[in-house]
């Protein structure tokens, strides 16, 4: 190890303790200033290298040394090292230590940098694995919020989707704001406004102080009191898929490697949203039913059966309606089947239009639908199919004002029932009733 004596322990000599002591081929001996106050010697001490205020030349009488730092800046002080009779130590000073300080400082800089952008980097990667271990849409547009907000440092944060159709951006995740925010679910681009402007740029924008950019300040923003701000847009090759915004509640500056970062972080939100909308446009086709829209059969299946779990753990009433349309057949004979399919559809609107958002709607097979309530007893559930029947009766679903109707057989689980009823037990209920309803004549409700 070679020996190190610095002596001057102010700005400079702080600076050269600094680096010298991450070296491991340097062993730092002592440290000389004549002010017990100076920086490096505050910092020796800290780290227990020896310090000494006394003369230098006093010092390097004990203490070993191989090279000796001299950042006094005093020509005097160098010469005298220098001039000593038998030493053994080399002597940098003068221009030479300013050089070396330099270059220190610079590579301290530079290394500040180089951490900051690994901690970006890091950051990028903790965001992918959150990414792809999100499985709804909301967990992945929150983890594209919390990741821009770490990355930058940044308080607060939101993601809006863009729907090209009716050219607005909606709100799907924003995190740090008051809930005033929130109700602002949906806005149009507005012309000249800051939207607009990012997403006819297609680029990054940072805005240290959004006061200088009164057309971008809008009413929203003034109000969270929002001062600084970088919008990411999000692009695919198809067009613009939205807005990634992180915004601070005072003016701010930004570091030079947050533009490449927040770029990257920007081309994974692309991908994990995309990702994400197909998913779901599969999940959709899979469990719905590709005529009315309204779920399948498939889907059905899982619902009923947690549904009739949760009523018999719960001690609540569950109830579902079987709908079969009367006489279809007559009508595909007599209209043919194009008209006989554009009549389902209509059905199945129909329904929709009656029944609370909470129930589920479903085709059950060729003309017949499934409706689950859940937490309905009976005679809410018969209430609802009347209004079902009436409806459909008084419709004109039909060409040449023929008359449309069904039958519906009602099947409950009701609250007090002991033992968990099986799907097949509450199908095989609504069955028979639908059963005695068209026996008895059709367009009517048993249960
Ligand atoms: P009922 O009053 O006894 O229910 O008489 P129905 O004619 O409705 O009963 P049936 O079960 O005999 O006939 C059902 C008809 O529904 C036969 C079938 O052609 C028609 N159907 C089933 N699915 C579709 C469909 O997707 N489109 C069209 N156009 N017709 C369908
Ligand atoms: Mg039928
Ligand atoms: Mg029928």
């Amino acid at each position: 190890m070679v020996k190190v004596v610095i002596v001057g322990a102010g700005q400079g000599g702080a600076t050269v303790l600094r680096r010298l002591m991450q070296s491991n081929w340097v062993e730092v001996t002592g440290v000389i200033d004549q002010d017990p106050n100076a920086e490096g010697i505050r910092i020796a001490r800290e780290v227990g290298v020896p310090c000494y205020i006394e003369d230098p030349i006093k010092v390097l009488e004990k203490v070993k040394a191989d090279l000796v730092f001299e950042l006094t800046g005093d020509p005097q002080i160098g010469a005298n090292l220098s001039n000593l009779p038998q030493r053994t130590f080399d002597v940098a000073s003068g221009q030479v230590t300013y050089l070396l300080w330099d270059v220190i400082r610079d590579l301290e800089v530079q290394e500040a940098s180089i951490r900051k952008r690994l901690g970006e980097q890091k950051i990028l990667s903790e965001i992918s694995l959150m990414l792809s271990k999100s499985e709804t849409s909301d967990q992945i547009f929150e983890a594209i919020v919390t990741g821009a907000m770490r990355m930058t440092e940044m308080p607060a944060g939101s993601l809006s989707i863009y729907n090209s159709e009716q050219e607005e951006l909606f709100l799907v995740s924003a995190k740090g704001f008051s809930s005033n925010f929130y109700r602002n679910a949906v806005y149009p681009v507005r012309q000249g406004g800051l939207a607009e402007y990012i997403l006819a740029r297609h680029e990054l924008v940072l805005i240290p102080d959004i006061s200088k950019h009164p057309t971008f300040n809008n009413p929203v923003m003034v109000k969270e009191g929002i001062c600084s701000l970088i919008a990411v847009p999000l692009f695919s090759e198809r067009g613009p898929v939205g807005i990634l915004y992180v915004d601070d509640f005072k003016v701010r500056g930004f570091s030079p490697s947050i533009l490449d970062s927040m770029t990257v972080l920007g081309t994974q939100a692309v991908i994990a949203i995309q990702k994400q909308q197909v998913f779901e446009k599969i999940k959709s086709l899979s469990i719905r039913d590709p005529l009315t829209g309204v779920y399948n059969r498939r889907y059905l299946n899982e619902t009923l059966v947690a549904e009739l779990g949760k009523a018999s753990r719960l001690h609540s009433p569950l109830s579902i309606l079987m709908i079969d349309i009367d006489h279809f057949k007559t009508v595909n004979d007599r209209f043919g089947h194009l008209v006989g399919d554009q009549a389902l559809q209509d059905l199945a609107k129909l329904f929709e239009s009656v029944i609370r958002p909470y129930d589920t709607l479903t085709r059950f097979g060729g003309e017949e639908f499934l409706i689950v309530m859940t937490n309905t007893e009976e005679s809410d559930a018969m209430a609802v199919a009347e209004r079902i029947r009436e409806t459909v009766a008084s419709s004109r679903i039909l060409p040449a004002k023929a008359v449309l109707t069904c039958s519906i057989g009602i099947g409950t689980f009701k609250a007090n029932e002991k033992s968990l009823l099986s799907q097949e037990g509450i199908i095989s209920r609504a069955d028979k009733a639908l059963y005695r309803a068209k026996s008895e004549g059709r367009n009517r409700t048993c249960s």
